[in-house]
Order: structure tokens, then C-alpha cells, then sequence
């Protein structure tokens, strides 16, 4: 889910028409992923790590464009390599909560434009926030979270949470659905949900008309209340 207070960071992101550089601070897994696609879709990439070993590793695995070995803690070691110059920095360190405040509020203080941040508890999540940080990703969490939704609906595919209270979501057409039309099943009176598409042959029919009848193995997407979409039946 992308929360609503990140909106203006990904507006301004979108906004911008120069060609978009980007440090990745911290080549633990999460780190790398971030650098490793970014390079793959040919972005400029700059890899930043204390450990020696981490900086040589990235640049081996051709998942960086630069990689440079310094502490981020140090504000001097950031203005050096460069790093207050890159549009977008994202801060990857997870298990150093004092390292990673330290060095998102080097970066704000250096006028990082885009400031990204993991975080690894709450309080790490508050903190970032508090420093300024645009944009704060809570990995571990937000999995937690949707493998959890994931196994207790196994017959929601897919959901995008607009907001804490709505969703569109994918689901399997009920089986006490099946052979029935969207009219004759009441969808928006019953149970206050919209019909946004129906799969058909592996694609889908966009707004689909009242008369259109819901066939076993198909899935639909709908958009709701997290309420009305729990009283969908399994
Ligand atoms: P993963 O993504 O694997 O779950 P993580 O997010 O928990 O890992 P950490 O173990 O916290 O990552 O650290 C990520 C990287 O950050 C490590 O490679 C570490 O060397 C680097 N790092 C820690 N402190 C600093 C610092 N002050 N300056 C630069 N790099 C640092």
C-alpha cells in the first residue's frame, strides 16, 4: 500500500524530467535489491558501504554503476563522495537504527532532494519521519502483514489498500457465485461493492455490464469497504 502522506513524494518524483541518479547506502539484502533493479532498468546507480568487502561484492555482481567505501555517519565522508549531488538517496540500513537516523539526517541536512529510508521496528519508522525522511519503508512489516491477509483469504489474489479503510482487491468468483450475473447478485446493494472487471480467456472485461454472468475459476476485482469486502463469501 502506498500510504497517503507518501503521495507528494512520489508526485514530486514523477514531476521531475532530468535523468534520475541514485545512491543505495547499505548492501545488506534489502540494499542490494534496491540497487540491483534499479541498475537493471539502466539507471545510474551509486553504492555506498562501510565494509570494504560489501562496495567490492556490488561491483563484481555488476549491480552498481559506482560503489564507493565510506561511513555515512559522517557528513564530511557523504559531501566527498558525492552523495548530497544525487537526486534520490535510500537509506538501507536496517539493524543500525543509530547509524541509519544519523545518516538520513546527514542527507537532509545536506539537501538530498528525495530522501528514501528502511526501517527495521516502529520507533525506528517514527524517528525517520520525525528527521524528514520522504518516504519510510517498513519491508519485514509490511509483509508480515500481507502474507498474513494472504492466508487467512486465500481466495483474494491481489488487494491495493487506497486508504486504512478501502481496497480494491482480486478474488476468486465465489462458488456460490458461479453461474450467477452481477445484477442477480445484488453486489453494490448487499454488500457495497463495485464490479471494476471480470477475467475472462486470461484478460479482463473492464466495467463489466449488470447482465454479465460470473463463471467458476474466473476472478473479479472489486472495490469496497475492508468491511464489505470481508463479507465477500470463500
Ligand atoms: P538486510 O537488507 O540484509 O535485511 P539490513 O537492512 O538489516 O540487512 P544491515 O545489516 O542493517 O542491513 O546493514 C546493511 C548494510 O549497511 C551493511 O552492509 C553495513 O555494512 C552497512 N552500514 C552500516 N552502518 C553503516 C555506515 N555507518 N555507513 C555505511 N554503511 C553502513
Amino acid at each position: 500500500m502506498v500510504n497517503l502522506s507518501s503521495l507528494s513524494f512520489f508526485q514530486t518524483l514523477r514531476a521531475e524530467r532530468r535523468s534520475k541518479q541514485f545512491a543505495v547506502i547499505g548492501l545488506g539484502r534489502f540494499g542490494r535489491a534496491v540497487a540491483a533493479t534499479l541498475h537493471k532498468q539502466g539507471y545510474d546507480v551509486l553504492c555506498i558501504d562501510s565494509d570494504e568487502e560489501k562496495v567490492a561484492q556490488a561491483l563484481s555482481d555488476r549491480i552498481a554503476t559506482h560503489a564507493r567505501q565510506l561511513d555515512s555517519t559522517s557528513p564530511m565522508a557523504l559531501k566527498e563522495g558525492g552523495i548530497f549531488e544525487q537526486d534520490t538517496v535510500i537509506v538501507a540500513i536496517g539493524n543500525y537504527v543509530q547509524e541509519s537516523v544519523i545518516t538520513t539526517l546527514n542527507l537532509k541536512e545536506g539537501g538530498v532532494p528525495h530522501i528514501v529510508a528502511k526501517a527495521s521496528s516502529e520507533i525506528h519508522m517514527k524517528l525517520l519521519k520525525k528527521i524528514g525522511a520522504d518516504h519510510v519503508v517498513f519491508p519485514e512489516h509490511e509483509m508480515g502483514c500481507a502474507l498474513a491477509r494472504s492466508l487467512t483469504r486465500p481466495g483474494i489474489l491481489e488487494r491495493f489498500e487506497l486508504d486504512p479503510e478501502n481496497s480494491i482487491v482480486e478474488v476468486i468468483v465465489p462458488e456460490s457465485f458461479v453461474g450467477k450475473s452481477i445484477a442477480e447478485l445484488r453486489l453494490r446493494s448487499s454488500y457495497g461493492l463495485n464490479v471494476l472487471a471480470v477475467s475472462e480467456d486470461n484478460r479482463f472485461e473492464i466495467n463489466p455490464p449488470p447482465s454479465k454472468l460470473l463463471e467458476r475459476g474466473s476472478a473479479i476485482v472489486v472495490i469496497g469497504t475492508n468491511h464489505s469486502i470481508e463479507k465477500l463469501p470463500v
